[in-house]
């Protein structure tokens, strides 16, 4: 099976020094495609900036900073691949104006204007044709089961990933998650807590085996 899985944050700029980012260490992306590459399957990885190594044995390997280039890697791969895993942490604003110089500080406060970044998963899920499957993660600090489900038919995915966010031991940085999939055919796998490697290999064996398969049949 060829294999698109994205993985790590955005930076999205300020100045030439400043930019806005979020917690997501590329861990749950890099378990994702190291399995799929230990499982047989040709995988891209498309990266935003993280302190890991890529795995070996990937097919091919494409580092992007901010969102619009995700965003731009993503639909140009998106066509080719049989599964897509989004696992990127994708800013979902950006400053509205990048300034050219450092801002200097002054008295008071400073407010930033930010607009929306493109919704990739979105993007793709209507470009999505038959044969393709989609899988998407759903980091939530709340309401973790409904909110995956609602993001799972609004994104068209074929499986989403529900894993809690902000407590300890799970999401971000860590080196264990707690996953519960769900399937867009009702399908629930709860696969607890577990190191994300481990999960990363039951994952890929899980969604890998779908009913679409490439032509190799892997
Ligand atoms: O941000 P949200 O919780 O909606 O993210 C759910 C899914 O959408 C994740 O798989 C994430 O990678 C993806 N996403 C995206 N582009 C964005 C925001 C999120 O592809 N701008």
């Amino acid at each position: 099976m060829k294999i698109l899985i994205n993985a790590g944050p955005t930076r999205e700029s300020i100045d030439p020094v400043r930019f806005i980012t979020n917690h997501s260490s590329g861990k749950m992306g890099y378990a994702l495609a190291a399995a799929a590459v230990k499982a047989g399957h040709e995988v891209t990885l498309v990266s935003g900036p993280v302190v890991l190594a890529p795995p070996a044995g990937l097919k091919e390997f494409i580092s992007i900073t901010t969102a619009a280039e995700m965003a731009e890697v993503m639909k140009k791969q998106f066509p080719m691949a049989d599964l897509t895993i989004l696992c990127a942490a994708v800013a979902d604003y950006r400053p509205k104006r990048v300034s050219e110089f450092k801002l200097k500080k002054l008295p008071g406060g400073l407010t930033l204007e930010l607009e929306r970044t493109e919704d990739i998963a979105l993007t793709l899920g209507r470009m999505k044709r038959t044969g393709q499957l989609l899988a998407g993660f759903a980091a939530e600090t709340d309401d973790v089961e409904q909110n995956a489900l609602k993001k799972l038919k609004e994104k068209n995915f074929d499986w989403i990933a529900a894993n809690r966010v902000g407590i300890p031991g799970s999401g971000f940085g860590s080196d264990t998650n707690t996953v519960k999939l769900f399937a867009a055919d009702g399908t629930v796998m709860d696969l607890g807590s577990e190191l994300k490697t481990l999960l990363a290999e039951r994952m890929i064996r899980i969604i890998a085996s779908g009913k679409n398969k490439g032509e190799d049949g892997n």
